[in-house]
């Protein structure tokens, strides 16, 4: 006799093999005890299946039978007559196949097992069976025994020891059930946790969990991957045009293209608002992970129909690749696909794999941020400073302030690197404030020694939203250092747009009362210069240098400077033509009427000092304009 358990599969194993295998072990345990200890031949565990009817899914007996019986399912019919008429927790029944057809003969027949401790022939035909009921009396299971070794029906010892076994068989399959009921609960709320409401894909939180295990499968194994950052174009035009239950829809449509075009063992992750990722494990190189990029953006931008509303959506893809060696971690490589992705913005839209330039481009950021952080503390922020001519005379009417920022090894860097930054920051507010104050008093000390000159400091746009803040600063800044509001004028310049409110404009009048002037920087190329000269109390214009280097050679651009001087003219502003280089240039805006000029022609950017000096040796020769003659 083979009494070698063996495991079927049964319907708790599919949840989790660990615990149905522990389960399987008990229960073929229990089977083999009573085949061992008790002395019957065979012993069966029949599970009930949700459709009530039950499979044998653990046997003990000769490998004949054990073949023959395991893992099949017998229907309900025979059960239920059984049940229906022995249906008590315990109650071990024999049954006489013949009889089996009407459960008032097996009642009869209890009795006589019951009370009799004769043993008794035991009919082939006979079993001997023990319903398994979980706690709330639902049918877990029967178990059933067969042919006792000696032929003889057992005594009541042994039924007794096999309504234990019974019992102890139903509390492990109730068990097990609880276990996979919890199972299946915590795996809800394990979807949950992980996955987006809005798309059904997952979620940041998955998108870490599995970046974080790729990242250990490549130190241990090499194993290549691609993570992609997708940021969709103009989303908030969706939104803005229809509703937020629309562009929800449109978001769903978008996974649903993502996951389509993806295989299964990909993570689709929504990161948030209109932002995707997608994490590719086994991408062999670069210009795969750039292909693989490229089909998500052809998937992305499939036009999608909702009702009557068709969307074209489009997106920007940041790709980072990592290969054995790579030492980025999850988070590093997140950042450098959402830095792609950037890149990819900047460009309209589009596929970018993040590469060495960009990868120098972010570590020279983040040590530009790192400067700016510490740039008031550590007397960071560096004036220099350059004239404006008045064209007629080249006479020195004013000096434009611009900042530097100093680096740890004493070198300056210019505006265009850092300004972006420090408004990203939120620090260039406060950074303008000082240099306001510095520039003050720089020429207070100007003014101190002889040179009556007019002060221009560069303001973004951002300072005339909280215009009562800048007002109390720009005052403060002039009553401290001692100088007139009528000597400082302050240049707009614009990186971004600003919606000119009544209480901005009414802010800025009261400073123009004061005497403080306002310019606008760049005119012609930003946001809105014509707006601003509507909404704004404006004192000047400064031609974009832009137009002035092309005007000696381009008819258009030479049109574009005459109007500008027309328009200022009109206006009764003062013009300052930016960027002047050459003589021919000069030649040019002094026929058309601009009335101030500033570039290298007459002085490159300086330094306090070194504007003095010239200011000084320019005093003494009464020389006018071209101070350094470039
Ligand atoms: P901007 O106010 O239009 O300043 C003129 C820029 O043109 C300066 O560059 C100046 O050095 C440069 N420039 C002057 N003459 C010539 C010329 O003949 N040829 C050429 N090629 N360039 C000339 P810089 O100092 O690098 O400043 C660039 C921009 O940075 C400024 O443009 C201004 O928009 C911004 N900026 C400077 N200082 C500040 C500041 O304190 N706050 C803010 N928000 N922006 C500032
Ligand atoms: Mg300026
Ligand atoms: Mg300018």
């Amino acid at each position: 006799m083979n009494q070698q358990p063996s495991a079927p599969p049964n319907s708790l194993t599919s949840s989790d093999g660990g615990m149905s295998l522990s389960l399987q072990a008990t229960l073929d345990l229990l089977a083999q005890t009573i085949v061992n200890a008790l002395g019957f031949e065979v012993a069966v565990v029949n599970l009930a299946l949700p459709d009530g009817s039950l499979k044998v899914v653990s046997c003990v007996g000769p490998p004949e039978v054990r073949d023959t019986l395991l893992g099949t399912v017998e229907s309900n019919d025979t059960w239920n007559r059984i049940l229906a008429a022995s249906g008590k927790w315990g109650l071990l029944c024999f049954l006489d196949h013949a009889e089996v057809v009407d459960g008032a003969d097996m009642l009869s027949w209890i009795p006589d097992m019951e009370v009799s401790d004769e043993p008794d022939a035991w009919h082939p035909e006979d079993a001997l069976f023990a319903p398994l009921y979980a706690s709330d009396k639902s049918l877990l299971g029967v178990l059933s025994v067969d042919v006792p070794r000696d032929g003889k029906r057992p005594d009541k010892m042994t039924c007794d020891a096999l309504e234990a076994f019974a019992l102890s068989a139903a509390l492990a399959l109730e068990h097990a059930t609880l276990r996979s009921r919890t199972e299946e609960a915590v795996g809800l709320l394990r979807h949950l946790a992980t996955h987006d409401t809005v798309t059904g894909v997952g979620n940041r939180s998955l998108l870490m969990e599995r970046l974080n295990a790729a990242v250990e499968a490549r130190d241990a194994t090499g194993s290549p991957f691609a993570v992609l950052f997708m940021d969709l174009n103009g989303f908030k035009r969706v939104n803005d045009a229809h509703s937020h239950a629309m562009g929800d829809r449109v978001l769903r449509a978008v996974a649903q293209h993502l996951q389509s075009m993806t295989r299964p063992e990909d993570i689709v992750a929504r990161w948030g608002g209109d932002e995707f990722t997608l994490l590719a494990d086994n991408v062999r190189d670069d210009a795969a992970a750039r292909e693989l990029g490229e089909r998500v953006e052809s998937a992305i931008s499939t036009p999608i129909v909702l009702g009557d509303d068709e969307f074209e959506v489009t997106a920007s893809i940041g790709v980072a690749f990592s290969s054995a060696n790579d030492k980025a971690t999850a988070d590093d490589l997140l950042h450098n696909a959402d830095a792609a992705m950037y890149q990819a913005k900047r460009h309209g839209h589009g596929v970018w794999v993040y590469d060495e330039s960009l990868r120098v481009a972010a570590q020279q950021r983040l040590h530009v941020e790192a400067l700016l952080r510490t740039a008031l503390t550590h007397s960071r922020l560096v004036l220099h400073f350059q004239p404006i001519i008045a064209v007629h005379d080249g006479s020195v009417a004013a000096v434009e302030a611009l900042l530097r920022l100093k680096d740890d090894d004493g070198s300056l860097l210019h505006p265009s690197a850092f300004v972006s930054a420090a408004e990203e920051l939120g620090l260039l507010v406060d950074i303008e404030h000082a240099v306001i104050w510095k520039a003050c008093q720089q020429a207070k000390a100007w003014e101190r020694a002889g040179h009556d000159l007019r002060l221009s400091v560069n303001i973004s746009v951002r300072q005339l939203s909280d215009i009562d803040a800048f007002e109390s600063v720009l005052l403060g800044a002039l009553e401290d250092n001692g100088l007139p509001a009528r000597k400082l004028t302050c240049e707009i310049t614009e990186h971004a747009s600003l919606d000119v409110s009544a209480h901005t404009s009414q802010g800025m009048r009261r400073l123009v009362a004061a005497g403080v002037s306002f310019s606008v920087d760049d005119f012609g190329t930003g946001f809105g210069s014509m707006t601003y000269l509507r909404a704004m109390p404006i004192q000047e214009i400064k031609i974009d240098r832009s137009f002035i280097t092309h005007a000696p050679t381009e008819r258009t651009a030479a049109a574009i400077v005459r109007a500008h001087a027309i328009l200022a003219s009109e206006l009764g502003v003062r013009c300052v033509a930016e960027g002047v280089e050459s003589s021919e240039q000069h030649t040019l805006i002094a026929a058309v009427g601009v009335g101030f000029a500033q570039g290298y022609l007459y002085q490159e950017p300086v330094t306090a000092d070194q504007l003095l000096d010239r200011l000084d040796a320019l005093t003494l020769t009464s020389e006018p304009a071209q101070l350094t003659g470039r």
